[in-house]
């Protein structure tokens, strides 16, 4: 049995990180799943939809098969986020539903992803939830044919979560989700200890995979046809800091984007190491895509020192100027959190003053959520739910209405879409342009996984229909 530890978790020496590839499964693994099957849950952001990529690929190594139905599914896990209140109030809803599901059907139940690595959830499981049979964490998902085995075996609870700085991993397989774009994550963990954030706890110390392994996965993506990649990361900008060479994102994306790989895009920015080194090769390269998503946060620079976040308003809007001084067509998104302890009207409108400046394409917008554990959580919340409310309230109005702005301009231009799947909308595929847009685009599947030019022939605020014009 190994616990979760936030004291451990909040730990970070010098000590060099350790880039394994020693992932196998014994004979007895490869047959645990024959004739079963599973289904994958998966709450959170890109991290966890790529570790959920991760865990299929493994599963069905051990025989198992997908079940599009987590009702019929003879294994359940769900990959969780801890970064706000209502992902938590998520997970239990449907533990209590799986856990009605179980009378009537026998179901192993397995639980990961950020909230395994919470001491308080981890607690309710070993007390509470006792019908879970087993739970790993972010650092040690390659060890999930194993905990499974033993869970299976022993028919007793398994936890297994390391409270640690964390490794590389190199050689887990994936199964991805689409066959035209993928997730390539370049980096793990976070350094950053913004004073709201889960994150370093849950995910561990920085740590950047090794150039060479990031461009020749990219380069056996571009040979199995896909289109586009998008480079994973809590704080992509700081890459390469922990490796002791000089190589920068900058560096990495010139290589990614030499690969010939046709769309390139990175998240999650972040202000503070976002230099003009990396805005030259966004510039530079036709296959880097210009769009970046740079969490502002908070617009008053009294609140983003509370927050740790180590910028200004003023560089903020400097770096957001140099953006789109150097990259003119560039999209813009950001995140946004109101209601944080000690934010006066005054900071908030700061904030909706930053948000009438950068006028962005669009924004995740949240009320202030106490993470346990985290400093921001000890820190006084002086502010009424409902006036929380009326600012979030006040600030997606604003958003909506960049928003629509942004791609009222779109209306009867030629843009380049990639129509990744089928769109809800009848006899139609959907598709992002180069900047982020969602469209929706008549077509049949044969243009599925093609980069076509689309003329955009409607907009609203979160997406656009358009036709296909002509072929790339
Ligand atoms: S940079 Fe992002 S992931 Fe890291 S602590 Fe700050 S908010 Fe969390």
């Amino acid at each position: 049995m190994q616990l979760p530890d936030m004291k451990e978790a909040r730990h970070r020496t010098k000590t060099e990180v350790l880039v394994k590839n020693d992932y196998v499964l014994t004979e007895e693994e490869k047959v645990l799943g024959v004739g079963k099957t599973y289904f994958v849950k998966t709450y959170g952001c890109q991290m966890n939809e790529h570790d959920s990529e991760n865990i299929r690929a493994i599963l069905e190594q051990m025989g198992y098969k997908p079940s599009t139905d987590i009702e019929d599914a003879d294994l359940v896990i769900l990959n969780t986020c801890a970064i706000r209140e209502n992902a938590h109030n998520k997970v239990f809803g449907l533990l209590g539903r799986i856990k009605h599901a179980r009378q009537s059907k026998n179901v192993m139940v397995g639980f990961c992803g950020c909230m395994a690595q919470e001491e308080v959830v981890v607690d309710a499981i070993m007390h509470k939830y006792k019908w879970i049979d087993f739970v790993f964490g972010t650092h040690n998902i390659q060890s999930l044919p194993s905990i499974l085995e033993k869970a299976t075996k022993t028919n007793t609870q398994q936890i297994e979560v390391l409270s640690c700085e964390g490794e590389i991993q190199e050689n887990i397989p994936v199964k991805r989700d689409n066959k035209y774009k993928a997730w390539v994550n370049i980096m793990y963990g976070c350094d950053k200890f913004c004073t709201y954030c889960i994150v370093p706890y849950t995910r561990g110390k920085q740590r950047s995979r090794l150039p060479k392994d990031i461009v020749c996965e990219v380069e056996s993506l571009v040979k199995d046809g896909y289109k586009e990649v998008t480079l994973l990361g809590q704080n992509v900008n700081a890459y390469g800091k922990d490796l002791n060479i000089d190589y920068t994102m900058a560096n990495l994306l010139e290589d990614v984007a030499k690969t010939g790989i046709e769309r390139v895009r990175f998240v999650t920015s972040h202000p503070w190491d976002f230099n003009d080194e990396m805005i030259d090769i966004i510039a530079k390269y036709d296959n880097i895509m210009p769009y970046i998503h740079l969490p502002l946060q908070s617009g008053s620079s009294k609140i983003l020192k509370l927050m740790g976040r180590r910028y200004t308003k003023e560089q903020y809007l400097e770096l957001v100027n140099n953006l789109k001084t150097k990259i003119p067509n560039c999209s813009l998104t950001t995140d946004i959190i109101v209601g944080f302890p000690g934010e006066t009207q005054e900071d908030f409108e700061e904030t909706l003053e930053v948000v009438n400046v950068c006028k962005y394409d669009s924004a995740f917008t949240f009320i202030f959520s106490p993470r346990e554990g985290t400093p921001a959580a000890k820190m006084e919340d002086n502010i009424s739910l409902e006036e929380k409310e009326n600012r979030l309230y006040e600030l997606n109005e604003l958003i909506n209405k960049y928003s629509k702005e942004n791609n009222d301009k779109y209306l009867n231009k030629i843009v380049p879409v990639l129509l990744e799947d089928y769109s809800s909308k009848n006899s139609s595929l959907k598709g992002y342009t180069d900047t982020m847009k969602l469209v929706n685009v008549k077509a049949d599947s044969s243009y599925l996984g093609k980069i076509v030019n689309v003329k955009i022939t409607s907009v609203k605020t979160w997406s656009m229909d358009g036709e296909i014009v002509e072929l790339q």
